[in-house]
């Protein structure tokens, strides 16, 4: 079978939340070979259509109103570059999706697994449309671009289980459909191919983000009690003055006493400290709330109230305690609208992603020490 893929191929279970188990594609673009279980069973060209549903624990393939065959594994391979498919629901029911490359079917637990055999940059412009949308500047994208890549070639693993490595939900990286309304994205993701991040010891990083650090970049270990070298706490001027730099909350003052008696015992400090539940401020980003020794940590808090961060201070305005705060997310890693502004304000992608990732290196993946272990990409 022949593969017009010129970069690392990916293995993307898609649909993952529909649980299909009927489905009919449409070539949209190129020339396919349909194969079951390797045997040579069709050819595809623009406009044709099959039809998919599972049967008795193996996928029957239909076209025309013919039943082909009935297998164990379907694989739909194109024949010529830039080959897309169109995938429309039969049962259940979705939206028009859209993927380039090949296609991997196989029956699995009363439904089909669909894997799409999609080159990584390929996917990537899928991923970065379906997570960020359009109108942003490209250095971000570019930024994004290198954070997805290195995600993903990181977490190949992920879903070895399932027969594929990623998934396209959010659990991996959202993939809604390839990229189709965004050039220049595929410019970033083209501009960055092979680029990952790698730590001091060159292994890939976790590329971590959220969207608005409030200023000051969140520590790992306040969020999941370790800490990562290269996502440390520190200033982040470039995001103060964006649309979720702020926030405000009120909380009625018996629902916090509550939750901070029963959880934490405030009931039995001595009056004086208890109270400063009413007055606490966080000039620098803390860990716990008041003080390490209360062991309230803000995280519990966040998610306790449902907080936009754990960056916040709080007064009494008579029954409401009020929450003053500053970011969205959990403020480690990269700043999305820190890195925007950024971008805007002329920095390259590099310098962005350095900015964030300290002691990290930018480096091609598919040369250095990962030489021997892959392919050589084909410049
Ligand atoms: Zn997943
Ligand atoms: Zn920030």
């Amino acid at each position: 079978m022949t593969h017009f893929l010129f970069g690392q191929e990916m293995r993307i279970g898609i649909l993952r939340q529909y649980k299909v188990s009927k489905i009919s594609l449409t070539v949209e673009r190129g020339v396919y070979d349909v194969y079951a279980d390797t045997a040579s069973v069709t050819r595809l060209i623009e406009g044709d259509k099959i039809q998919l549903n599972y049967y008795n624990s193996r996928v029957q393939v239909i076209k025309n109103g013919l039943d082909l065959k009935l297998t164990n594994k379907v694989e739909i391979v194109p024949t010529t570059e830039n080959s897309v498919i169109q995938f429309n629901s039969v049962q259940p029911s979705f939206k028009t999706r859209y993927y380039q490359d090949g296609l991997e079917i196989k029956a699995s637990s009363g439904n089909l697994t669909l894997v799409n055999l999609v080159d990584i940059d390929n996917y990537l412009g899928g991923v970065i449309e379906s997570e960020g949308g359009g109108g942003r500047h490209i250095e971000y994208y570019k930024v994004q671009a290198l954070m997805s890549r290195t995600y993903a070639l990181k977490n190949l693993k992920r879903h070895e289980k399932d027969g594929f490595q990623l998934c396209d939900g959010v659990h991996c990286q959202a993939y809604h459909n390839m990229l189709r309304h965004t050039p220049s994205i595929n410019e970033a993701v083209k501009a960055t191919s092979g680029m990952v991040m790698v730590d001091n010891r060159n292994s890939l990083i976790t590329s971590y983000f959220s969207a608005n650090c409030g200023g000051q970049t969140c520590d790992a270990a306040y969020v999941w009690n370790t800490s990562v070298p290269y996502v440390e706490t520190f200033k982040d001027t470039f995001c103060i003055h964006t649309r979720q730099a702020t926030w405000e909350k009120r909380i009625s003052k018996t629902q916090w006493d509550t939750y901070l008696n029963k959880e934490f015992g405030f009931n039995r400090l001595p009056i004086g400290k208890s109270d400063e539940r009413y007055s606490f401020i966080q000039e620098d980003r803390k860990a716990f709330f008041i003080h390490p020794s209360l062991g309230v940590p803000l995280r519990d808090l966040r998610q306790e109230f449902n907080l936009k961060s754990t960056y916040f201070s709080t007064r009494l305005e008579g029954n409401e305690v009020v929450l003053t705060g500053r970011g969205f997310g959990h403020g480690v890693g990269l700043c999305q609208e820190g890195a925007m502004n950024m971008a805007i304000n002329g920095f390259s992608y590099e310098q962005i992603a350095l900015f964030y990732f300290h002691n990290v290196s930018i480096i091609d993946y598919y040369r250095g020490q990962f030489f021997n272990q892959h392919e050589e990409k084909h410049d």
